[in-house]
C-alpha cells in the first residue's frame, strides 16, 4: 500500500520552481541591462543557486516521497508533473555529479573560446574544446543508453522526445528532395527588390511601431515587458510575467518587426498558460520544437502573408511616409518573403532556414555517429552549403563558428527548428478548415486566431506532449507534408514559377 501524497512534494517543487526564476530574472537582466563587466561576478551567483535548485529536487526526501506516491491516483496534471519530476532524477542519477560539475566548467569556458574564435576567425582556437564537448556528450548519452539505442538519438530525445533520426532522415530527406530543386529555379527567377527596407528608418519610431505592432498582435502589457538586447529571446517566469527582446537597426526596418512577431509569438504561448498550471514543471511551452512552431506561424506563415499587413500597412506608411509612401502593400509583401541563399541562419529567410538546419543536423550526425574528426568539420560545413544551398563560406565566422549552440554543450537541439517550422504547417492547415484565416487577418480580428491557438495548445503548457497536442488537434499523427506543400505553394506563388 502506497501512503505518499503528491501535496508532500509541493514544498521542494515550489522552492525548484522561485530559484529557477530567480535564475532567469538574472539571465535576463545579464542579457538587457547588466554593465559589461558584471558577468563574471554574476555568474558565481549562478552557478550556487543552480546547485541549490539542483539540490533542492534531487535529494534523498524527494525520493523517499516519489517511492510512497502510487502513480495511478494522480490527476492528469499531477502525473505529467511527476513524469518531468522523473526524468529529472533518471537525468541526475545516470551521470556522476563531479562529471556534471565538470562539464558545467567546461562549457562556460568554451563559450568564451567560441566567442573569440568566432571574432578572430579562427576555428583552431575553439577545436580542442569543441572535442570534449563532443566527448563529454558522447559519454552522457552512453550512460543512459538502453539496448541498441544510438547516441545522437539519446542527445536529441533531451531537446525534443521521441523525435529521432529515424524520423528525422526521413524529414530532411524529403526537404533535400523538394526544397533544393525549388531553390534552383528561385535562383534562376528574377530577383525581387527589397532596397527599400535597408534606409534610414528612425529608431525611435521603430519602438513605437513595434510597441504597437506587439499590442495588435495581443501581447498583454499588463503581464509582460519589451526590451532590447543583442540578439532578441523571450523569458518566462509565469504567465503573468512573459518578456520579449527585440534589436532595432537603423538601416533595417524589418529586422526588429520581423523579431517582434516572433518573439511575440514565444510570448502569445507563455501568456496563455493556463493559470492552473503555471509555476509547475508543466507551465511552459510543451518542448522547443512546438515553441518554434508558435513562432515561427506568427512570424511567417502570417507576418510575412499580405492578409496580415492589409490593417497595418497604411499606419506603417503613416510613420514612415518618405520611405514607403511608393511602395504598394504588394511590393511590400512580396519583399518580405524574398529568398535568398545566404550565410547566417538567423538571418535566413523562410524557404532557406530548414536548409540551414540541414546542414547542423548532418554535422551533429557526423560527430556524434561517425567519429569525423573536428579539424574537418570547417571543410564539411563548406562543402554542404556548396550542395545545399549553392554558396561556400569565405571563412569559418560566416560558416562553423556561427552559432553559440555547440559551444553551449548543445548538441542534438538544431532539428527542433525545423521541427518547429512542420508542427507549423500542419497545424496551419487543419486551423484554415476550421477558421477563414484570411478573412479575419483582413479584418484585423487576428485575436480570434490567437483564441483558437489558446484553446488547442498554449492552455496545455506542458501537460500535453507535442505528439499528442499535435494529434487532438489536427486528427492525425506529424504528418512533415504539409510543411514542404505549404513551402512549395507558397514560393511558387511569389516568384510566378
Ligand atoms: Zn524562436
Amino acid at each position: 500500500m502506497k501512503t505518499g501524497s503528491f501535496n508532500e512534494l509541493l514544498p521542494y517543487l515550489d522552492r525548484y520552481m522561485a530559484l529557477g526564476t530567480a535564475m532567469s530574472i538574472m539571465d535576463w537582466d545579464a542579457n538587457t541591462a547588466a554593465p559589461e563587466e558584471a558577468s563574471e561576478y554574476t555568474a558565481k551567483v549562478l552557478g550556487i543557486l543552480s546547485q541549490e535548485r539542483f539540490c533542492t529536487l534531487i535529494n534523498p526526501s524527494v525520493k523517499e516521497i516519489m517511492g510512497r506516491i502510487d502513480e495511478e491516483s494522480l490527476s492528469d496534471k499531477e502525473k505529467a508533473i511527476f513524469k518531468k519530476l522523473k526524468k529529472e532524477y533518471e537525468k541526475s542519477e545516470t551521470i556522476p555529479a563531479d562529471e556534471m560539475r565538470e562539464f558545467g566548467e567546461l562549457c562556460s569556458r568554451a563559450n568564451r573560446v567560441w566567442q573569440k574564435a568566432k571574432q578572430e576567425n579562427d576555428f583552431s582556437i575553439y577545436a580542442p574544446y569543441l572535442k570534449k564537448l563532443i566527448a563529454y556528450k558522447k559519454k552522457f548519452a552512453t550512460y543512459a543508453k538502453k539496448g541498441e539505442e544510438k547516441l545522437y538519438d539519446i542527445l536529441l530525445d533531451e531537446y525534443e522526445e521521441t523525435f529521432g533520426m529515424k524520423e528525422l532522415d526521413r524529414f530532411f530527406g524529403k526537404l533535400k528532395a523538394e526544397i533544393i530543386p525549388l531553390l534552383k529555379r528561385i535562383s534562376e527567377a528574377e530577383e525581387i527588390d527589397d532596397s527599400f527596407f535597408y534606409q534610414d528608418y528612425e529608431i525611435e519610431k521603430q519602438k513605437e511601431w513595434n510597441h504597437f505592432l506587439a499590442e495588435y498582435m495581443g501581447f498583454d502589457f499588463k503581464r509582460g515587458v519589451i526590451a532590447e538586447s543583442e540578439h532578441p529571446f523571450t523569458t518566462s517566469w509565469h504567465n503573468h510575467d512573459v518578456r520579449i527582446t527585440t534589436h532595432y537597426y537603423k538601416n533595417n526596418l524589418t529586422s526588429a518587426i520581423l523579431s517582434t512577431i516572433h518573439e511575440g509569438g514565444h510570448a502569445l504561448y507563455e501568456q496563455g498558460v493556463d493559470d492552473s498550471l503555471t509555476q509547475t514543471m508543466v507551465g511552459e511551452g510543451a518542448s522547443c520544437a512546438m515553441h518554434e512552431s508558435q513562432s515561427r506561424f506568427y512570424e511567417n506563415s502570417l507576418g510575412r502573408s499580405e492578409e496580415f499587413w492589409v490593417p497595418l500597412y497604411p499606419k506603417l506608411v503613416e510613420t514612415f511616409p518618405k520611405q514607403l509612401m511608393d511602395v504598394p502593400l504588394e511590393k511590400f509583401v512580396c519583399a518580405l518573403n524574398k529568398v535568398k541563399a545566404d550565410f547566417i541562419r538567423t538571418e535566413a529567410d523562410e524557404l532557406t532556414y530548414c536548409l540551414h538546419i540541414m546542414v547542423r543536423y548532418e554535422m551533429e550526425k557526423l560527430m556524434i555517429e561517425e567519429d569525423t574528426p573536428v579539424e574537418e568539420l570547417p571543410e564539411l560545413w563548406k562543402q554542404k552549403y556548396k550542395e545545399y544551398l549553392g554558396i561556400v563560406p569565405e571563412n569559418d565566422t560566416q560558416g562553423i563558428l556561427q552559432d553559440v549552440h555547440w559551444s553551449m554543450g548543445d548538441i542534438g537541439y538544431f532539428p527542433s527548428y525545423a521541427l518547429g517550422n512542420a508542427f507549423a504547417a500542419q497545424i496551419y492547415n487543419t486551423m484554415k478548415k476550421d477558421l477563414p484565416v484570411e478573412e479575419l487577418l483582413r479584418q484585423g480580428k487576428i485575436s480570434v486566431i490567437t483564441e483558437y491557438l489558446r484553446e488547442h495548445i498554449h492552455q496545455y503548457g506542458a501537460s500535453k506532449e507535442p505528439r499528442q497536442l499535435l494529434k487532438d488537434l489536427t486528427g492525425e499523427e506529424f504528418n512533415p507534408d504539409y510543411y514542404i506543400q505549404y513551402l512549395k505553394e507558397k514560393f511558387e506563388k511569389v516568384y510566378h514559377l
